[in-house]
Formats: C-alpha cells, structure tokens, sequence
C-alpha cells in the first residue's frame, strides 16, 4: 500500500535471479512438526552425550519464529519483514545470490567502506563499481552515484555509521538514492545504537526496495554468537528464506539472543558508556602531536589521521596493543581506525602513544 507513493518502476521479480524465482526450497522435517514422537529426522533418540535440558539432539527451528518475532517488536517491524542469519555476511551473501548473475550483474559501494561487500562481489564473480565518498565530511555524492549505476547494477550498498570512518550518511541523500535507484539498495547499520541516528529499519514497510542489515555482534557485544539481522519487505524476506540453509542458526545462538534483547536497558547503558568513553578518548588524540585529525564517529571506533601511521601502528604492536591500519583505502591515507576500549585499555594505548611522540 504505502509503496504506491514511491518508486513505481521498482519490479521485484524483474530483479530476481532466474533461477531463484523458479527455486523448490528445500522442506525440512522440523518444518512441519516440532512436537510428537519424532521419528523423522533421524536424530539421535538416545540424546546429547552430556546433560542437556534443551533438547540438543532436535534440529532447530528452520524459521527461527521466536527470535523473529522478538527481534520484529523490538524494531517495530512485522515477523515477516525479519531474517535473521549467521552474521550480517550471511545476509550480505543472500542477497548476493538472490538478485546478481554471476558474470553478469553489477553492484555498487562507496569507499572508503566495509570490505565484506567487495569481498563477496569478488567470491560470486559480481563487478564491483565505485564511487567514493566526498573529501571533506566522507558524504554521500548522490549524483555521481546515480550516474554511475548501469542497466545491470542490482544492488547498492550504504554503511550508516559508515566503517572505516564513523560518520553517518545525510538522511536526505539517503533517502534520494533509495528513491532514484531502482535496484535494491543495504543500507548496514552495525553500528546503529552508537548512533543519535534513527533507524532505517522501519522504513522497510515504505520502501520496497530498501534492505537494512544489523547485526548483534557490536552494541550487544555477542560477535561470538553470530547473528546478523536483515529487515526488508515480506517478498524479500521469503527469498532468503528459500535460498539460506535450512537450519542456519542453531539452538544455543537462538537462545542468546534472546537472552540479549531482553537484556536492550543493559545494552543501552552500555552503550551510553562507551560513547562517552568515545568522546574522552577523540579529546585525548586530539592532543597529541603525533595526531593530525580525529574525525566525528557515531560508531564505537575513532578513524583518526596520524603523522606516519604504518610505522605507528607497528611500534604499538611490538607492545602488543592492535588497532587498524586504513592508511591503504582511498581518502584514509595515514589513518588507523582504533576501537574504543575500558577507560583502562584507552589509557593503556594513550601511554603508549606518548612514549611514540
Ligand atoms: C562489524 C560489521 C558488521 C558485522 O558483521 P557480522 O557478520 O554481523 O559480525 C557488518 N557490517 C559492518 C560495516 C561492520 O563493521
């Protein structure tokens, strides 16, 4: 209803794969029944080989129903417009296989930016166009973008908080792009709750070609888990449905992360914590004269540019304290990104920094 308002030429099944259209998904046993004697699947009837009060020797759930459902309320979306997946890269990877030819098909990012999306184009044998980021802010050049999508260009991609560089993207060239792009445009918002920015996610009911991904390995400090969340229209949905493994994510993910969102008050008080922590760490490089910028960051890392930041980032690993070299990405020249750590470990790296002067 609301996609009337927008986009008319958008034409989902146009975009889709040939191949995946056509696709007979694969129906697994716990599909149709969960309770019962299960004598379907082949599982073991004699149980895990250690106590287990969660019925370990069952396959999961192959929809993930509860967390779905959990993780719909919590964003103010429907189950339906919910996948949940091992790691944001799982739904990178979907919707990779879902609407690009390999061979053929084209997509488009905007470095400096996340590596698994070039990463992934290279792996399914997709070209990968780019346009960067301004200079000044690390903006969006909304139409360089728009000039640079050819016919077969699928997918566009926007990290908001971008990585490497923390800042968020104007919401007024976001949405430009969403509107005039007529293929599927990710918006990945790993970074999000460290953000004062709102959600795309609930615009996924507006926009019918708008995909957003989030993921609970970064606010919700549970990377070990993996489980990454993608939101988009229903259709969207049921195709990463039929194309990811039937039982993508297994019982003890499921049930941390659900232990997770109904912990969300401890997440926002820690995340609270580390933005400031943030801002404490960005006025101390800034003092440095090794230091030569610290850019505004709505993520939980600083990018900051420094007199000579191989040799830096070198000298701090021989003490054993890791941060990340950028210098080698357009716009990053002499930039290391540096994760913002306990006030203690932030202390720790500021010492050594000092004896680097
Ligand atoms: C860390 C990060 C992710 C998270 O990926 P997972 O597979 O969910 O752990 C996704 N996108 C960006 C930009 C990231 O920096």
């Amino acid at each position: 209803m609301g996609y009337e308002t927008m986009n008319r030429s958008f034409d989902l099944e146009k975009l889709v794969r040939p191949n995946i259209r056509k696709l007979v998904p694969y129906h697994s046993a716990r599909e149709d029944f969960g309770e019962g004697l299960l004598l379907d699947a082949n599982e073991n009837s004699l149980g895990a080989p250690f106590p287990d009060d969660q019925e370990l020797h069952r396959y999961p759930d192959p929809k993930q129903k509860k967390l779905r459902q959990l993780i719909a309320e919590w964003r103010g979306v429907r189950a339906d417009n919910v996948f949940t997946g091992v790691g944001s890269d799982e739904g990178i990877d979907l919707l990779y296989r879902i609407f690009c030819e390999p061979g053929q098909d084209r997509v488009l990012s905007t470095p400096p930016t996340y590596g698994m999306y070039s990463v992934s184009a290279n792996i399914h044998n997709i070209a990968m166009d780019e346009v960067l980021l301004d200079e000044e802010g690390f903006q969006l050049r909304v139409d360089e973008i728009l000039e640079a999508v050819k016919p077969d260009t699928k997918i566009l991609f926007l990290c908001s908080p971008n990585n490497p560089t923390g800042n968020t993207f104007g919401r007024a060239e976001m949405r430009q792009l969403i509107e005039g792009f007529k293929g599927i445009v990710i918006i990945d918002e790993a970074y999000i709750d460290f953000s004062d920015q709102k959600s795309w996610a609930s615009e996924v009911i507006e926009y019918p070609n708008l995909v957003v991904l989030q993921t609970l390995s970064k606010s919700f400090g549970l990377a070990g888990i993996r489980l990454g969340i993608t939101y988009a229209q229903e259709e969207i949905i049921n195709y990463m449905m039929k194309v990811k493994a039937p039982y993508n994510i297994n019982k003890l993910t499921v049930q941390k992360a659900i232990e997770g969102l109904q912990n969300w008050d401890t997440v926002q008080f820690r995340t609270d914590a580390i933005k400031k922590e943030r801002k404490q760490l960005k006025d101390k490089l800034e003092q440095l004269t090794i230091v030569q910028e610290v850019y505004e960051s709505e993520a939980n890392f600083l990018l900051a540019k420094f007199s000579n930041a191989k040799q830096i980032y070198e000298q701090l690993a021989k003490q054993n304290i890791i941060i990340r070299y950028r210098g080698d990405q357009p716009l990053c020249n002499n930039c290391l990104r540096i994760t913002v750590g306990t006030p203690d470990e932030n202390e720790r790296l500021i010492s050594a920094l000092k004896t680097l002067e």
